[in-house]
């Protein structure tokens, strides 16, 4: 099988550097295994996503030595794919409607108990409030939900391959820890007609990605990946998370990060060699000495 990547940016504001060593770092693997490099945008979430953005995107991943085939694939027009995966899992019987916002989350938790998590890869651990209501029963104010309890005993658990520096190894899903630790994820937002884990699984498959490479900060939602494809009938492709870049003080580096921006890099005259130095994907050229 063709080794096939992508890079998935969401266009809700600028690629910085974390963003550059994913695109690099997977272009690279596509390069050195003979496959395919593909871009798609995740801009399913329509009131944070800015064609500015993607347009910056296109420019920042060009300017960085990057290409990739058209079209590109865009998650905003593939709504129906999503649809038909959703009912699918509807069909299973393993979906909620739920009208909880955060407030009544909050509130249907109660205080923490020691040891028991309260949050999860999807955010806070739902409590399963409206874990009784019928899809029937769904309306556009509605989020719905995994039966993650009915969903681990409906599907076949698979195991899935890490080859990333930090996590690498093989690791089987495993039941108890999804139901405690993850608990019952959104598949669909209010309004958005998807949500990121059904989105993503639809689209790797669609693609025929065989090797997803991304950041480590997405390793723990690679078991909700997991779980999604054996429930749908998806292959489960080879995982490589790596390692974050840190800003100075070793914070990992948030979207909102602008002085980490591959735009600003560029304005003040950097060249994408010294982006690949930075992000540790080769080594710095030395200074120039003086004399
Ligand atoms: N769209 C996600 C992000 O920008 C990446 C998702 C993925 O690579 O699976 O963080």
């Amino acid at each position: 099988m063709t080794f096939a990547t992508r890079f998935a940016p969401s266009p809700t504001g600028p690629l910085h550097l974390g963003h550059a060593y994913s695109a690099l770092l997977a272009q690279d693997m596509a390069a050195a295994n003979d496959g395919v490099f593909l871009l798609r945008i995740e801009d399913i979430d329509t009131a944070r996503s800015r064609p500015h953005w993607e347009q910056q995107i296109y420019e920042d991943l060009a300017w960085l030595g990057i290409d990739w085939p058209q079209p590109v694939m865009r998650q905003s027009q593939r709504l129906p794919r999503y649809r038909a995966a959703l009912d699918q899992l509807s069909t299973m019987g393993l979906t909620y409607p739920c009208r909880c916002n955060r407030r009544d989350i909050e509130a249907a938790a109660g205080a923490p108990q020691e040891g028991v998590p309260q949050f999860g890869p999807d955010g806070r651990i739902y409590p399963g409030t409206c874990r009784n209501r019928a899809m029937a029963d769904a309306g556009a104010e509605d989020v719905i939900r995994l039966n993650m309890e009915s969903a681990v005993r409906a599907a076949r658990l698979r195991s899935f391959t890490e080859t990333g520096e930090t996590y690498g190894g093989q690791y089987p899903l495993d039941p108890e820890r999804l139901i405690t630790t993850v608990g019952d994820i959104i598949l669909v937002r209010r309004g958005m007609g998807s949500a990121y884990h059904l989105s993503v699984v639809v689209d790797d498959a669609d693609q025929q990605i065989t090797h997803v490479v991304r950041g480590a900060d997405l390793f723990e939602a690679t078991q909700i990946h997991v779980l999604l494809q054996a429930l749908l009938g998806l292959p489960t492709p080879l995982y490589h998370h790596h390692t974050l870049i840190r800003d100075d003080s070793g914070k990992r580096l948030a979207k909102r990060d602008d002085a980490r921006a591959i735009a600003k890099y560029r304005a003040e005259g950097a060249t994408p060699q010294d982006i690949r130095a930075l992000v540790g994907l080769i080594e710095p050229s030395p200074a120039p000495s003086s004399g």
